[in-house]
């Protein structure tokens, strides 16, 4: 079954829906919609029970550890990136923590307990009562073995009575066809001060080529800001922060139901963006491979000209300076990251061009300074040897 209208916002499903891409699914192709309420992309995929949504999560990768390298190939990051990640998600629930109103041993649920270090680091220096919702067996062992509580169920069907002064969970959203009654079992479940942290993968800033990294059969919907806001607002839950890089997230209080749409970019700008990144991504690949042949810069330089967006010009134009001075070719990153500039200020970039120009300058002098090999002739006669 597929839906008939968007599960977050009800737009109909309809032509007016953006095209995001096609990956390539059962070797056949899948398209990816926009909705043109809400933002939510739906990747085409056939609509499937709660539990069976738990289940998908098994299947899909942590989006937040995937790294693109020098070559433009997508990987998990090294152990320094992964924990990074982990610190960057600790400072997240302390975050929360911060704006948890209550006197009391603070009772708290993580949904979905892949990675259990959330919750170890919520009981550290603190006394709070600490369990977990999961439905999958390996993962509900592997957190039971670091001596948390876990009901192996998922959160829609679980019948403990209780509410929560924090509910966490991370990428579950995402997997779930039916967003809508998930976020209203967490507001449900949260105490009147509490806070609920959601996270999932940002749509704007994944990491990768949309059909190859991106868009696949693990999740049915990706969310952009706009979207995920919209989903919380019209669950019960009102979002009071908002943090968005690769991860997204929302710190939320329970509130009464609004049957709003959150402002922010429009389908056309978020197919645009991710469009932007994939044509970034395939250059920046193509660059690795051909290398800063004169025939590579030319079709380089023929794609940045014809793209008419300011900020994917401004990326095309830094991968293009970055193939330049992979290949000693100073001069021609130096003028590639100026026109980044034209199309976006950036202090990195400004910095970068600094350096480099500071560099151009010292080769230069030195070229001056040293007697060349095929400089000028010594004003000594020149003798035969005998
Ligand atoms: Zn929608």
């Amino acid at each position: 079954m597929d839906p008939r209208s968007c599960p977050v916002c009800g737009t109909a499903f309809g032509s007016d829906w953006w095209l995001l891409g096609r990956y390539v699914a059962g070797g056949e192709p899948v398209a990816t919609h926009v909705c043109p309420g809400c933002t939510l992309a739906w990747t085409g995929r056939p609509w499937f029970r709660v539990d069976a949504g738990y289940r998908a999560r098994v299947c899909s990768r942590d989006a937040a550890v995937l790294l693109e390298g020098d070559d433009g190939r997508i990987a998990p990051g090294p152990a320094e990136h992964r924990q990074a990640v982990a610190a960057a998600r600790t400072a997240d629930l302390e975050r929360a923590f911060a704006a948890v109103h209550s006197h009391r041993r603070l009772r708290v649920l993580q949904i979905g307990a892949r990675d259990p270090s959330w919750l170890t680091a919520a009981r550290r220096g603190r006394r709070v009562n600490a369990m977990a919702v999961e439905p999958w067996a390996p993962w509900a062992q592997a957190a039971r073995a670091v001596d948390i509580e876990v009901h192996q169920r998922p959160l829609e069907g679980w019948r403990r009575r209780g509410s929560f002064d924090l509910i966490v969970e991370h990428d579950v959203l995402p997997h779930l066809c039916e967003p809508m009654p998930h976020l209203q079992a967490i507001a449900a479940r949260l105490a009147p001060q509490g806070v609920a942290l959601i996270e999932v993968p940002n749509l704007l800033q994944a990491t990768g080529a949309a059909a190859q990294d991106i868009l696949t059969t693990g999740r049915p919907f990706w969310y952009t800001p706009r979207a995920l806001v919209t989903a919380c607002k019209r669950a019960g839950l009102a979002p009071f922060q908002l943090a968005a890089d690769e991860r997204l997230r929302v710190w939320c209080r329970p509130s009464a139901p609004l049957a709003v749409t959150a402002s922010g970019p429009s389908a056309e700008d978020v197919v645009e963006t991710v469009g932007g990144n994939d044509l970034r991504l395939h250059l920046k690949r193509a660059l690795f491979r051909m290398g800063a042949t004169p025939a590579a810069m030319q079709l380089a330089a023929t794609i940045h000209g014809r793209c008419s967006r300011a900020p994917v010009r401004a990326d095309l134009a830094i991968e293009i300076a970055t193939a330049c001075e992979r290949s000693s070719d100073l001069d021609g990153a130096a003028y590639w990251l100026e026109v980044s500039l034209r199309d976006r200020a950036d202090v990195d970039v400004a910095r970068t061009l600094a350096t480099l120009q500071a560099v151009r300058r010292r080769v230069q002098s030195m070229w001056i300074e040293l007697p060349a090999a095929n400089g000028p002739m010594s004003s000594a006669p020149l003798r035969l040897v005998s």
